[in-house]
Parts: structure tokens; sequence; C-alpha cells
């Protein structure tokens, strides 16, 4: 078994490691959440029910321990990381009302009667990146587990360390330890064997484009389900008539939360001619007010990145000759830092049309609605955006024209976990979140049941 060494990010000391499992322990932990998973179907939906609540409980009253190892492993600044262990216990709260209520239909037919189950799929796969570790794991695992399903969990090798302590939190609450597993390891290992496994039924996949559509391949040879939530090169379109102020303050929030590791960043800022110098001046200082720092500092709103190659990848976005407008500020010394960083490149610039998924954000003018709807969406991703307008119609016209599954408008909202989250295009397939998630854990099936004459 080999094992990965954790650094912290804002420190670059070592943390602790982490063994990774290889395929024969993937076999085993899958053929014990396979049994466990006929254990957990066959009870009582509001046994189910209870079980949830039970874990949504212990999680709420380890906030502040799933909190403090985020900021140790992710370097996520510690009210972000609190927010984000209080949205799992959200998360599951939510979910904890589905087994009672999934609910199926009596469909009118001649001669009998016919009713629809939701039938759980089985074992699920859920693989997660390390920009969001809990929450993006409780998307997957609370709806699953709500419908009936085990779950087999892969964290992203450089943040396994709230996963691991999740499922040690399940197992507390009185959950089987074989229901919900987590399975540290490598992607082209353990999230290969997902792919491949035969009672692994459903693959649930956050991260990039680039493995997101390897997965969907190995996915297509044994018509395994999947739900795959990828990358994003989201727009935050500026108006004219909008209120200018409010836009520029809140423009680097909308990029820079999470040291622009979002996938929903709003990474390109369009801003209509007209205003484009004035939001440019009302931009600056919102970007050198930015305050980057000692992510367990509660005043600190932006951390590190979270590993020193990322670091590079995003590095390598801004040489020395970069069209940089300006730029907030970050710590020296050790710790993967990287300031706020506003370019005003050409459209056909590569800080324009990839995915730098760091603290870098294009601002571009536009000429009319028409030209900013084109420059929106000519991108292969559709997954965010925002749009400030003050003009109702416009909002309508625009949040309907630009393909994308999350919009905003006069605001940067993304994530409720009552409402569907998922990307148009190239940013994904399928939706997580929302009253209907538990549903995609399910396959339906059809009973007719004849009625014979009295
Ligand atoms: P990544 O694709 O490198 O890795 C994601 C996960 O896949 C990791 O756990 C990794 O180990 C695993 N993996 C790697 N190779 C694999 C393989 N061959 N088979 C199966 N699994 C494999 O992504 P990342 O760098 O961890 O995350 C950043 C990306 O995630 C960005 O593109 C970002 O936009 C995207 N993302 C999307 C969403 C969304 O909801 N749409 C949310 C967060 C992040």
């Amino acid at each position: 078994m080999s094992s990965a060494t954790l650094i912290n990010p804002a420190t670059e000391e070592v943390l602790r490691t982490v063994d990774l499992l290889d395929v024969d322990a993937v076999d085993d932990a899958v053929a014990r959440a396979k049994a466990a998973q006929k254990r957990w179907a066959a009870l009582a939906p509001a046994e189910r029910a209870a079980g949830l609540r039970a874990f949504a409980a212990i999680v709420d009253s380890h906030v502040g321990e799933l909190a403090a190892l985020e900021v140790a492993n992710s370097g996520h600044p510690i009210g972000n990381a609190e927010w984000e262990a209080g949205h799992v216990r959200d998360v599951l709260q939510y979910y904890a009302a589905s087994p009672e209520r999934l609910i199926g239909k009596q469909i009118p037919v001649a001669g009998g009667l016919d009713v629809t189950f939701h039938e759980p799929l089985g074992v699920v796969g859920v693989i997660t990146p390390w920009n969001f570790p809990m929450t993006i794991a409780a998307w997957g695992f609370a709806p699953a587990l709500a419908a009936g399903n085990a779950v087999v969990l892969k964290p992203a090798e450089w943040t396994p360390l709230t996963s691991v302590r999740l499922a040690a939190l399940a197992a507390e609450a009185g959950l089987d330890p074989d229901l919900f597993q987590v399975l540290p390891g490598r992607g082209s290992v353990v999230g290969e064997r997902f792919v491949t496994h035969p009672d692994v039924r459903k693959v649930v996949f956050t991260g990039s484009t680039a493995v997101g559509t390897r997965v969907m391949a190995g996915a297509a040879a044994r018509v395994k389900r999947v739900t795959l939530e990828l990358g994003g090169k989201s727009a935050n379109i500026v108006f004219d008539d909008c209120d200018l102020e409010r836009a520029a303050a809140t423009a680097p929030y909308g990029v820079f939360d999470n040291a622009g590791q979002d996938c929903c960043a709003r990474s390109r800022i369009l801003v209509q001619r007209t205003v484009y110098d004035r939001f440019m001046e009302l931009l600056e200082p919102a970007v050198r007010g930015v305050v980057v720092g000692d992510p367990n500092d509660r005043g600190t709103e932006m951390g590190p990145l979270v590993a020193k190659p990322h670091w590079e990848s995003v590095r390598s976005f801004v040489p020395d000759d970069a069209p940089v407008a300006f730029r907030g500020t970050a710590p020296g010394g050790p710790g993967f830092w990287f300031p706020p960083t506003v370019l005003t490149p050409q459209r056909s610039d590569r800080t324009v049309t990839e995915e730098i998924f760091g603290p870098v954000v294009t601002v571009l003018p536009f000429d009319d609605e028409a030209d900013a709807i084109a420059l929106a969406n000519d991108t292969p991703y559709g997954l965010s955006g925002s749009i400030w307008t003050e003009n109702l119609s416009r909002a309508v016209r625009v949040s309907r024209a630009v393909e994308a599954g999350n919009l905003s408008v006069n605001s940067h909202s993304s994530v409720r976990y009552t409402t569907p989250f998922g990307g148009f295009k190239q940013s994904g397939l399928g939706r997580e979140l929302g009253p209907d998630a538990p549903e995609h854990f399910t396959e339906t099936k059809n009973v007719f049941f004849q009625i014979g004459e009295s």
C-alpha cells in the first residue's frame, strides 16, 4: 500500500501521511457496501430518516473540528470552513426528509393497478475534487444514502481529511460502517475502479472536464449511470444601467472566493463599454481590499492556493508581460500565496478561454446586449454566471439567453442545497441538490397488478 504526504498550504508544513488504497481494497469495500446496502434498504423509511438525522446531528456537534481540519488541509479561511461543515449538516438534514417522501405514482390503466417504485441503485461511487472537499462530498453521499443506496467515496489526493472524518462520524452516529466508506487513493486506481467495478452502479464525478470525459467514456462501456460536475469559465455581465458601485464592490468575491478555486468563479467580467472606465476605477480599491492571509485569522477573506503544482499552473497564466490592470496583496514567506490579479487581455487570450482555477480574473468590454450574450456563451463551459442590471426585462432576456445552469441576478449566489445545481455544455451532465436529487439515485420500476373478476 502506498501513501501520500499532506502539506498545509498556508505554512508548507507536513500535516500527516495517508494510506492510498489499492484495487483489492476497493473491491473488498464495494463487497461490504453491497451487503450493507441491502440491510439499509430493508429498514423502514422512518429508520433511515432517523439515521440521517443522527448523522446530521453529529456533524453539527463537530463543525469546529471539521472546519479546523479543512483549514489545515486545504487552506480555507476559518469562516468559510465553518460554513462548509455547517452546509454538510444542512444537506444531511434536508435529505433526511427524503426516505419518507420518495413517493411513486399510481397510474390509471385498464384491467388493473399500476404503480411505480423508486428503487435504490445499490452501491454509488462518489469521486470528489480538492476545492470544496466536504460540501461536494455531501451533495453526493446525502441524497444517495437517502434514496437507499450505499456510498463509497474517493476524496481528492490532496484533501482527504474531512471526508475520512465524516465517514467516522457517520459510524459514530450509528450508521453501518460499511454503508458509507471513504476510500483515499489515486484517481487512476480507486477512481478508475469505481468506473470499472460492476457492482458500483453509478458514479458521481466532480472535477476537471478532461477526467470527467474519461469517466463518462468508461461508464458508457458498462451503461453505468453518471452525474458529472465539471469545469467552468463563468461570466459576470455588468450592464451600464446597474448599480455599478455594488457590482464593482462584489465582483472580487464572485471570483476570488476560495482563492478562485471554485467551479462557479465568475472569472470573466464583461463590462458595457460605456461604463468600463468607471467600473475599473471602482474595481481597483475593491480588489486591493480583499484580505489575503492566515486562514486561521477570522478577518481573512482569501487563503493560499491548495498545493505547489496548482500554484505553478495558476502562475503560468500570469507571465511577466501579462496585461495586468492591478493586483491585490498576498503574504510573503512560506505558503502557496497568489495575490488577486486583474487582467485586461484580448478576447482570444488563453486567460479568457481556459479555466485558471485561481485568483485571476479577466475584464473585457462589450458593446450591447447581443455582444454580451455572445461573449458570455463563447466558451465550451456553461456552469454559472451573474447579470447586473436594474432593467427587469433585460435581466429576464439575458438570463434565458446565457447557456449556463446556475445564474444569479444582481448577486453572485450559486449554491443553495434546496435548488438544483449543475452545468450546461462541457460543465457537466445531470443535476445535484434540490428536491429531485434522491430520485437521481434510483431506478423507476413500473409494476402492473392485474385485478381478477370478483
Ligand atoms: P481532477 O479532475 O483532477 O480530479 C477530480 C477527482 O477525480 C480526484 O479525486 C481525482 O483523484 C479523480 N481522478 C483523477 N483521475 C481519475 C480517473 N482516471 N478516473 C477516476 N477518477 C479520477 O479535478 P481537480 O483538480 O481535483 O478539481 C478541479 C476541477 O474540478 C476544476 O476543473 C473545477 O472546475 C472542477 N469542479 C467542478 C465543480 C462542479 O460542481 N461543476 C465543483 C468543483 C470543482
